[in-house]
């Protein structure tokens, strides 16, 4: 088929191997993940996110009638699966603030092909939510948590919530099953650096995987500078000088995280080093904000809107052929050029854009 670049792909689902086209970039990478924003409301003010200073004036946020209903989510969804999308993260904004949350979980697992289909969430919901999110079928959660001092925790999250809610959170999601949780932590310098080995002591043994992700430039309202990061490199050599560590492989192409496990047997932690070791060469996500604008990058000014093609009378065929059209022409590379350009040049909100 034109356009399409054809490499052979094993069907884990069928018993016969099966010859499915990948959808590749400009830069030969190939579409497999969607980060899908259901919502861009947060019950958090995040200081690296949603400072609640940048929130002055008009609402920034979108109309509710605006937001992408259950069944437009889910016809997105199974256009991206049938182009070899597999993986679905939900997130936001908080995506537990949706009332019908439930409801798109439940729909997005009937959508044929999809293999893995998690959340990220600040996790003081999940208390009242997590077991019904395991029945809807959800694969796997994220919980931000970025420090367990309570009072640097309030700086960071806006004085909303607290650790102990958030632990609260995390326990509920493991008594519903889901294991193995991630744990997000943003590394501000100056603010949180000096919590972050006991939040990494605290999880070490525990089945659940501490994520130490450097503080990363996105929209313009966080007040980014280069001196408020903490190279990854710079934990990976603490934590391995108290409790030794090796690397793990990859478990999948174009994963985010650098992981590595404890030589003792007491777990893994993961590094995402977006900024001192960007990893733009095997990036494979696409993102969709709540109201269905598409994105081919974090740090895109300007995203492509889908919503004529869900709401208008285009087929499900048309919707598919204008995402691999606009994943075909797709060069984006931040991280690997942001040394070259201003910064906070115009870029959407990480909660917009669905983190
Ligand atoms: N509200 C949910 C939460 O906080 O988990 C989901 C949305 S949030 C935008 C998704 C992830 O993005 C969180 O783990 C958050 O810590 C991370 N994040 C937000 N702003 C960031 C920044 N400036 N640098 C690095 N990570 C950031
Ligand atoms: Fe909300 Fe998540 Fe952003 Fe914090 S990081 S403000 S919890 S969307
Ligand atoms: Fe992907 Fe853009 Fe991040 Fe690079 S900067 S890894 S292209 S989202």
């Amino acid at each position: 088929m034109k356009g399409l670049e054809t490499h052979p792909v094993l069907n884990r689902n069928s018993e016969m191997p099966l010859l499915r086209p990948e959808v590749l970039d400009r830069l030969q990478r190939p579409l497999k993940d969607l980060r899908l924003s259901v919502i861009d409301r947060c019950n958090f003010r995040c200081s690296y996110c949603m400072p609640e200073s940048s929130l002055k004036g008009d609402s920034p946020f979108l109309p509710r009638a605006q937001l992408l209903t259950v069944s437009e989510l889910s016809r997105l969804v199974r256009a991206f699966a049938s182009l070899g999308v597999h993986k679905v993260r939900l997130t936001g904004g908080e995506p537990l603030l949706r009332q019908d949350f439930i409801d798109i979980v439940a729909a997005l697992r009937e959508v044929p092909g999809l293999k893995d289909l998690s959340m990220t969430t600040n996790g003081v919901l999940l208390p009242k939510l997590a077991p019904a999110l395991k029945q809807a079928g959800l694969s796997r959660i994220t919980v931000s948590l970025d420090s367990l001092d309570k009072d640097v925790f309030a700086r960071m999250s806006g004085g909303r919530g607290t650790p102990d809610r958030v632990l609260e959170g995390i326990s509920a999601a493991s008594a519903a099953g889901f294991t193995r949780i991630k744990i997000n932590c943003v590394v501000h310098k100056g603010v949180n650096d000096h919590t972050v080995m006991d939040l990494v002591e605290h999880f070490r043994g525990s089945g659940h995987i501490v994520r130490l992700i450097e503080f990363l430039d996105v929209g313009s309202s966080n007040q980014w500078r280069r001196e408020h990061v903490v190279a990854g490199n710079e934990w990976l050599q603490r934590i391995h000088a108290r409790w030794p560590l090796e690397p793990l492989s990859e478990s999948q192409a174009g994963e985010t995280a650098e992981r590595y496990k404890y030589r003792d047997g007491l777990g893994e932690i993961g590094l995402i080093n977006s900024i001192t070791r960007p990893f733009c060469g095997a990036c494979c996500r696409v993102r969709v904000t709540a109201n269905g604008t598409l994105y081919g990058c974090l740090f895109s000014a300007k995203g492509t809107p889908l919503q004529p093609l869900l709401t208008g009378n285009s087929d499900d065929a048309a919707l598919s052929a204008f995402i691999q059209d606009f994943w075909r022409r797709r060069t984006d590379r931040y991280s690997e050029t942001r040394h070259l350009l201003p910064v906070n040049a115009g870029r959407q909100e990480m909660y917009r854009m669905g983190g």
